[in-house]
């Protein structure tokens, strides 16, 4: 099998019940990138990257579309069923942008699973759930308010939250862990998320003061080496999240014992194929981890669930996807849900669902 054409679609997703506010700002619209792999067979997959916004990280859509552009030639004639080659051979063509490779990474899983007639997760080394479990962010809030979110979450079945903090005094950050241990603690897991925006004074002092309450503590600082000189003195488990721009940064935060767990993002690490290098680095560690996406569509939420099923269920910390916070679907029949604070894995080939792609109107770019 061939592939014979690659579309990329632009596509805006509004952000529903209010903006999404992150230490790094607030969020009222996020553009995805969709990409649909075309075979020769007739198989057609499809792939995602959405950057939660140009400052999240160093990714953002227009890279993303102009990293797609510059590698879809070159990928024509590949076949999509030999993913590493597919690797291989994406880096011959352009180096780092591994958010812009996860998604033709991910249509090629989409393409594989649907040519051997099995689910993605499958693929990806087996299912350990149907019913995978997820996790909400509650956005930077004042206590009271963020308190009640919690408890309306956690009554709605969520296992686990992840509390929102920074750019901010950060005693209104521990008032906030306060208020949410009081309704919630003893009911869920709960994770404290600064996207790394606390100076180290300021990540002693939170821990120091709330080292009663066991929560993990998730990219509290901006860098890996601000983080070296404090670990020793912090009070609660550390993962880490937008640090670990690839594998290699994985395997340094391991060697060095500069975590206890992570927050992974598929597109981030360039797609499912580095997400299983990662899943088994975590695994012959005992490190729990997440298997999220900054954002997107059914697309990306499909990905994260079928790697997020087949994490060992000792270090699975849930799959985080955007649906609560967005209008519709774009993937009309099977589009991803949080129930009760768990996903179904879709249970069709592939990924196990198909856009509409009239939604997206014409592509950026078409090759092929
Ligand atoms: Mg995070």
């Amino acid at each position: 099998m061939k592939i014979s054409e690659i579309a990329v679609y632009s596509h805006q997703i509004p952000v529903v019940h209010g903006p999404y506010r992150m230490s790094v700002g607030e969020l009222t619209t996020l553009e995805t990138t969709l990409v649909k792999v075309v075979t020769d067979s007739g198989l057609v997959g499809w792939g995602e990257t959405c950057p939660v916004g140009p400052v999240y990280q160093p990714h953002h859509a227009a890279g993303a579309q102009a990293a797609l552009a510059e590698l879809a030639p070159g990928l024509i004639g590949a076949d999509p069923t030999q993913i590493l080659s597919l690797h291989r051979r994406m880096n011959a063509l352009l180096d780092g942008h591994e958010y812009a490779k996860a998604a033709i990474d991910i249509a090629a899983h989409d393409i594989t699973g649907r040519h051997f007639g099995v689910r993605v997760a499958d693929l990806l080394g087996g299912v350990q759930t149907e019913r995978v479990p997820s996790y909400y962010a509650l956005s930077v809030g004042e206590p009271d308010e963020v308190a009640e979110q919690a408890h309306q979450r956690a009554k709605e079945g969520y296992p686990r939250l992840q509390v929102k903090i920074g750019n901010r005094p950060v005693d209104v950050d521990i008032e906030v862990v306060r208020k949410v241990w009081e309704r919630v603690g003893g009911r869920v897991r709960l994770a404290v998320d600064a996207n790394r925006s606390l100076v180290t004074r300021d990540v002693l002092r939170l821990s120091r003061e709330c080292r009663d309450i066991p929560f993990i503590l998730e990219q509290p600082t901006r860098t890996m080496d601000e983080l070296h000189g404090i670990r020793d003195r912090i009070e609660h488990a550390i993962y880490l999240d937008e640090t670990t721009v690839d594998v290699n940064a994985v395997l340094r935060a391991v060697g060095s014992n500069l975590c206890d767990g992570f927050g992974l993002k598929v597109t981030r690490l360039g797609g499912l194929l580095p997400m299983t290098t990662v899943r088994g680095i975590c695994e012959a560690r005992s490190l729990p981890h997440t298997c999220d996406d900054a954002w997107g569509g059914d697309v990306i939420a499909a990905a994260c669930t079928h790697i997020g099923a087949t994490v060992h269920p000792r270090l699975n910390e849930g799959v985080w996807i955007a649906q609560p916070y967005l209008g519709d679907h774009y993937a009309p029949e099977g589009g991803l849900r949080v129930v009760d604070g768990h996903i179904d894995l879709p249970s069709g080939t592939g990924l196990g669902i198909t856009p509409d792609e009239r939604r997206f109107g014409a592509p950026v770019t078409v090759v092929g």
